[in-house]
């Protein structure tokens, strides 16, 4: 997740165009901006590039689930159908807005279960929140199929996937809305900054006003524009945007590179019939931030983990041990400890997190290693790295 690996001159003037007006607001000062709207910019580009109708750029990826989350209704007395693998921000969200996290099970996409779903599904289930993670893609058809036959909200937290796809369709265009995220280590960065997207008018006006202290953004003046919602402060600022407009102009050449140092590292790993490879179900649409693979049991996951980092190949994984990944360390939430009682506002409904149990998916993330595909390896360095990963892999 390479965004911060290509910041250069195309960044820098981008920036110095707000520089130049001083404008750094998104909205208004029409005249002193001189045609500079990066956020808006952005915006239009974003969407046309996902094959969607609209999108609205905002302060981070958790800014951009909680506006989804709001945009749809989703709050107090909700159940929200969660993986267990993700960051973190994903459950925060769910917890801020009022609702119930509700964990189902991963399978080997390392995404939600859609054989998961059914059985987590109460009267009280409100939204389905499947996460595309590490670069590839949930089987995100046929959760999309569960989705319409239960009547559930599907909202695609895409955070760490955009530019992957699945049959040719952008990852975050299934759902209702499609939350991604520009954080300063994801695939495009604004330093800051996340985005919602919608095919949707009315959740996209929703999600506007939201982000905007319910401004409608009709009127000419701001002063005089219309409130038609409660909303907050998530708004990204103008300097944020315009580094997000010269890496989103980046993208392709990003996916490419990472997809051919993924492919290589992949070759390398063939011949070790211990390992198997996460399940892709679109080979075509990986964003291949990630090379995710498995090993035949915990005892020996860990022995290769150890082995990488022992052998300075930097990037590695096990999420398995993980604090911000995987439920198993979430301890600070699961117990319900301080920080976690000032996000929960269902208390008489909150389940006890400590006793959830997912073994499917413990299964599956105690033998799961994931490596970072950077772009600014040389081919040496990829050599000698495939050199170090073989060495481990073969005591
Ligand atoms: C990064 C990330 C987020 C949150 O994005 P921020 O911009 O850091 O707030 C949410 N979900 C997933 C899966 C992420 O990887």
């Amino acid at each position: 997740m390479p965004g911060f690996e290509v910041f250069g001159d195309e960044e820098r003037k981008e920036v110095q165009d707000v520089l130049n007006t001083g404008v750094l607001f998104r909205y208004g000062f029409d005249q002193a901006r001189q045609g500079h709207w990066k956020a808006r910019q952005f915006e239009e580009t974003f969407a046309r590039r996902l094959g969607t109708s609209y999108c609205h750029l905002c302060s981070s990826g958790t800014a951009a689930l909680s506006i989804a989350l709001a945009a749809c209704g989703v709050g107090a007395g909700d159940e929200v159908i969660v993986p267990p693998f993700t960051f973190v921000a994903t459950i925060e969200a769910v917890l801020h807005a009022g609702a119930v996290p509700v964990f189902a099970e991963i399978d080997d996409t390392l995404c939600l279960d859609p054989n998961g779903i059914e059985p987590a599904v109460t009267p009280r289930t409100r939204a389905v929140v499947p996460v595309h993670m590490c670069g590839s893609m949930a089987k995100i058809e046929e959760i999309k199929r569960i989705c319409d036959r239960k009547g559930l909200i599907l909202i695609e937290d895409a955070c760490q996937s955009v530019g992957a796809s699945f049959k040719g369709k952008a990852l975050g265009t299934f759902g209702r809305m499609g939350c991604f995220s520009f954080d300063p280590v994801k695939t495009i960065t604004c330093g800051e900054g996340g985005a919602v997207v919608t095919s949707d008018k009315v959740l996209y006006a929703a999600a506007d006003a939201y982000a905007d202290h319910g401004h409608d953004h009709m009127g000419k003046d701001r002063g005089l524009e219309g409130h038609s919602i409660i909303g907050t402060n998530l708004r990204i600022s103008e300097l944020n945007a315009a580094v997000g407009v010269a890496q989103l102009g980046k993208l392709d050449a990003i996916l490419e590179k990472q997809r051919l140092n993924k492919k290589v590292i992949k070759e390398a790993l063939l011949s070790f019939s211990e390992v198997s490879f996460r399940n892709i179900p679109d080979q075509a649409g990986d964003s291949a931030t990630f090379l995710s693979f498995f090993l035949p049991d915990e005892a020996r996951a860990k022995e290769v983990a150890k082995g990488l980092g022992e052998a300075g190949v930097d990037g590695c994984f096990y999420w398995y041990d993980n604090n911000w990944h995987y439920i198993r360390r979430w301890d600070h939430f699961k117990s319900l400890s301080a920080a976690a009682r000032l996000a929960i506002k269902d208390f008489d409904n909150c389940p006890n997190f400590m006793k959830v149990r997912l073994p499917q998916s413990d299964a599956l993330m105690s033998r799961t290693l994931s490596m970072q595909i950077k772009l600014s390896w040389t081919e040496e360095e990829l050599k000698q790295r495939i050199e170090k990963i073989r060495g481990v892999l073969a005591r």
